[in-house]
């Protein structure tokens, strides 16, 4: 797990443990996960509490901010847990940030602390009230900014233990050849099995996982299982082989040396390259087309397939299809779901067909639900299926059973 770069991570604290005093250099911030702390400072030899912090309080930020000594100190109330947020990793968020946003918050930081250094005085006339009506106190902008910067902060910190604890699964949809009606192939696709919350699609962590470059270990672990998982079928099913299809994200596409990654993998679990499919959008391939083309024909090298992925969905131009070398066309569910009713979609469908043939590539349509949608499919000459009119992505287990009931 060397991949994973320097991140938050978790540290348990006893009830009267100091976390931090005043005047020590501050290493990092802290965010309390569960139990209390105790924020103090020393006035004239009396401990004065400036306020509690507790679930989903940040403390600790300002010595990280302006490189400034503890101006306070900390202490656990009770057991608690925090999340650390190192200070090299702080710099580095507050590098990659717009330099305007770091202005802000210099300037905003400089007028926080003109305003803190009043509030040690009236804290002190306030010093009666009870602990536990000191909860910090910010605007409602503050607080929804907090809220959601915590709740990345927490995601975050949850995706790295799952990848470290194995947490995720593969499920895999099967790929159906329409005419024979048999299954040749399976996409795999993410899921988490999270320990309390059950199955999490990834609807709700892989366009997050991009945004914070966790996609890139999870993406190789994802290659990894996939691999894995079609040996075992192939060892099952010798005579079918049944490709995987692979999801791959943006980052993992500009990211040097996928190729070669691969092909380690490949070799590992001795798979027949043929019979491992990438799956790339057209979008990925928007932003940059050169960089693009060359790790495409990097990839064909190797001998993996590829396919374009929710096609009809993006730019969509065609140009991709005779300049990029793929094998086959993934027709986006939106156009199958009205295949029956829509006569502009059913056209788009057919032509499409066609003209994937006519290039050479296989057609894949995606979200297939009905017979009556796959029986135009193949009256249309699309040559796979893929839907919950078969089977919904399944577990790998269930993936054998459903081999062996359409080969
Ligand atoms: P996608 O690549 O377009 O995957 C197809 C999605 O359509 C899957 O959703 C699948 O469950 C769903 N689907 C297939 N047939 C039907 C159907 O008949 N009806 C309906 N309603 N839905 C159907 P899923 O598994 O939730 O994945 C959503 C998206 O998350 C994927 O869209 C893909 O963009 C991303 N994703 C999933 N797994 C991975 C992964 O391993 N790596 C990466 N980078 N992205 C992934
Ligand atoms: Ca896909
Ligand atoms: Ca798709």
């Amino acid at each position: 797990m060397d991949e994973i770069k320097q991140s938050y991570h978790k540290k348990n604290f006893l009830a009267g443990d100091i976390i931090f005093e005043e005047g020590a250099p501050a290493d990092c911030a802290y965010i309390v996960e569960t139990g209390q702390v105790e924020i103090s400072v020393l006035l004239n030899g009396q401990s004065i509490v400036l306020g509690i912090a507790a679930s989903g309080d940040l403390f600790g930020e300002l010595g990280l901010i302006n490189d400034d000594l503890r101006s306070a100190s900390a202490q656990a109330l009770d057991d608690a847990q925090l999340i650390l947020i190192d200070r090299n990793m702080f710099k580095r968020k507050l590098d990659e940030a717009d330099p305007i946003v770091t202005f802000f918050l210099r300037a905003l930081l400089d007028r926080f602390q003109e305003v803190r250094s009043n509030l040690v005085t009236l804290k002190k006339e306030h010093e009666k009230q009870p602990a536990a009506q000191q909860r910090f106190n910010h605007n409602a902008n503050y607080e929804a900014d907090k809220t959601r910067t915590i709740h990345d902060i927490k995601l975050e910190t949850n995706l790295l233990t799952a990848l470290k604890e194995e947490e995720f699964v593969l499920y895999y949809q099967p790929i159906t050849h329409l005419k024979k009606h048999a299954i040749q192939g399976f996409e795999a696709l993410i899921r988490w099995q999270h320990p309390t919350r059950g199955l999490i699609p990834p609807s709700e962590f892989v366009s997050f996982s991009e945004k914070t470059g966790l996609i890139v270990p999870l993406g190789n672990w994802i290659i990894k299982e996939a691999c894995r998982a079609q040996k075992i079928l192939r060892n099952h099913f010798p005579d079918i082989s049944p490709f995987i299809s692979i999801n791959i994200s943006a980052l993992q596409f500009e990211k040097p040396g996928l190729a070669s990654t691969i092909a380690k993998i490949i070799h590992k679990y001795e798979n027949n390259p043929e019979d491992i499919k990438l799956e790339i959008t057209e979008t990925l391939l928007m932003s940059n087309p050169e960089h693009a083309s060359t790790t495409l024909h990097n990839l064909k090298k190797i001998g993996v397939k590829l396919a374009i992925d929710d096609f009809g969905t993006g730019y969509s131009s065609f140009n991709y299809l005779y300049r990029f070398p793929f094998d086959s066309l993934k027709i986006d569910k939106s156009f199958i779901d009205e295949i029956l009713c829509n006569t502009k979609s059913a056209e788009i469908v057919r032509t499409l067909a066609h003209l994937a043939h006519n290039l050479g590539m296989t057609t894949i349509a995606e979200g297939v639900e009905s017979p009556q949608q796959a029986a135009r499919l193949l009256e249309y000459t699309c040559d796979f299926g893929q839907g919950n009119w078969i089977s919904h992505p399944v577990a790998l287990t269930d993936a054998t059973a459903l081999l062996a009931k359409f080969k």
